[in-house]
């Protein structure tokens, strides 16, 4: 049965990186193997303001950030093969070449289009030096182009994979033998050949289709963190990891904000039962968190802050009740101002919502809300959500804080607190 592994950007962000993964893949003996591989470091940032550069027309900043792009690609090239390093810098730089030539030919192109045609390049850029960088040290690498294995419609910037297609062409390719398929994340492409992207942080997803179209045994994807927490690591001092979570319990954390895994990269797995496993890049042997079907016996309490939030109160102005129509016009206009309210709570003539403050979004929401309803806004605050909660807890971690809204039912309590009563750093109570 075939595995599935994905690297992210940290684990290639340069050439030390580079040896890195490479010292860790000849130690793997599992196959098949599928690899996929984000973009390196911060390259799709970079590419995004390249292309910011290539729409404003402002020439000269795009040729500098071009410049800049393809020297730190081609030094990492010149780190990693020395005087071998020929082959390599040829095909990097045609890709260089490729991608300067889109540029010209969709500056005048809408924007989401344009995007898909450049920003996968960080990817097809890293999985050839990748590529070559294995079969340099012995461990032998095809590359692939996963703008012809991930079937897409034209949805540009959060393509949806043609699933029928997409099983066919992966499963065509026949994958046996001792090769590591390389290929890249993030990317796809429509049936007529023309690049798509799945959307920022795509890659967990790109793992998880490969996964799914080849019935795999598991994907393990490999971070610069030790595995999965009860807790963000840097906000809680004594958060914990976890060794293993469902399915349902990962998209209920990612739901209430948790960075955890993108909640669309579960649904094809959890499809096939396939675990999905978070290891440590940089200890290979420390335990995993798995994600799979069956969890622990016991639930285990977990912890999501989400600061700079609003609370927005709403009431109907004319002391009427807060009904079905005023909840469907105020959830729609949530909708249309792409929206999520991480705490709804109502009462007779009353909904309070909470929202991240986030400015364009928040601000004509609110304006055109306080025309029809009597509204009151309070800011910067923090939510806490807790999952698997007990009173003990619950109360040791509110401790004589203000509460301005809150929510519990059997699985999850959330408390809205203000921003300036919390404290830089948590404990969870033992
Ligand atoms: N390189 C892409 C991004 O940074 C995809 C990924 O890393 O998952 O969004
Ligand atoms: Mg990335």
């Amino acid at each position: 049965m075939t595995t599935v592994f994905k690297f992210g950007g940290a684990s290639i962000r340069d050439a030390a990186a580079i040896r890195h993964l490479g010292e860790l893949l000849a130690g793997v003996r599992t196959r098949p193997l599928v690899v996929v591989v984000s973009a390196m470091g911060k390259t799709t940032n970079a590419l995004e303001a390249l292309l910011a550069a290539a729409r404003r027309g402002d020439n000269a900043d795009y040729r500098t950030r071009l410049e800049r792009l393809r020297h730190d690609h081609l030094a990492t090239v010149e780190a990693l093969f020395g005087d071998r390093a020929a082959p390599v810098t040829k095909r990097a730089a045609a890709l260089f070449e490729e991608l300067d030539r889109r540029h010209q030919c969709y500056r005048g192109e809408a924007r989401p289009f344009h995007y898909d045609q450049t920003i996968g390049f960080g990817e097809l850029l890293s999985s050839t030096i990748v590529n070559a960088w294995l079969n340099e040290i012995g461990v032998a690498s095809d590359w692939h182009d996963a703008r012809e294995l991930v079937i897409t419609d034209d949805c540009h910037q959060a393509a949806n994979v043609d699933w029928r297609a997409t099983t066919e062409r992966i499963r065509g390719l026949g994958i046996a033998g001792d090769a590591v398929v390389l290929t890249q994340g993030f990317i796809g492409g429509t049936p007529e050949g023309i690049s798509t992207t799945l959307g920022r942080e795509g890659s967990d997803y790109s793992a998880a289709i490969f996964a799914h179209c080849l019935d795999a045994e598991e994907v393990v994807i490999w971070k610069d963190v030790p595995g999965l927490f009860n807790a963000d690591p840097r906000r809680f001092t004594n958060a914990v990891q976890l060794e293993r979570i469902t399915y349902d319990e990962a998209i209920e954390l990612a739901w209430h904000g948790a960075k955890v895994i993108h909640p669309k990269t579960l649904a094809p797995l959890r499809q096939k039962a396939i675990p999905l496993v978070v290891r440590s890049f940089e200890k290979p042997d420390a335990p995993p968190s798995i994600i799979a079907a069956e969890g622990p016996d016991a639930a285990i309490p977990a912890f999501i802050l989400a600061e700079e939030q609003a609370l927005v109160e709403l009431h109907p102005r004319d002391f009427s009740f807060m009904d079905e129509p005023r909840l469907h016009d105020i959830f729609g206009r949530l909708a249309k101002a792409g929206l999520h309210a991480g705490l709804v709570d109502s009462g007779a003539a009353r909904l309070s919502l909470c929202l991240d403050a986030h400015p364009a979004r928040l601000d004509p929401l609110v304006a055109s809300l306080a025309c029809d309803y009597s509204l009151e806004r309070y800011d910067a605050l923090t939510l806490l959500t807790v999952r698997h909660p007990t009173d003990a807890l619950l109360s040791a971690l509110s401790g004589t804080r203000t509460i301005l809204a809150e929510r519990c039912n059997a699985t999850t309590a959330q408390r809205l607190f203000l921003g300036s009563e919390c404290p830089a750093t948590w404990q969870i109570p033992s």
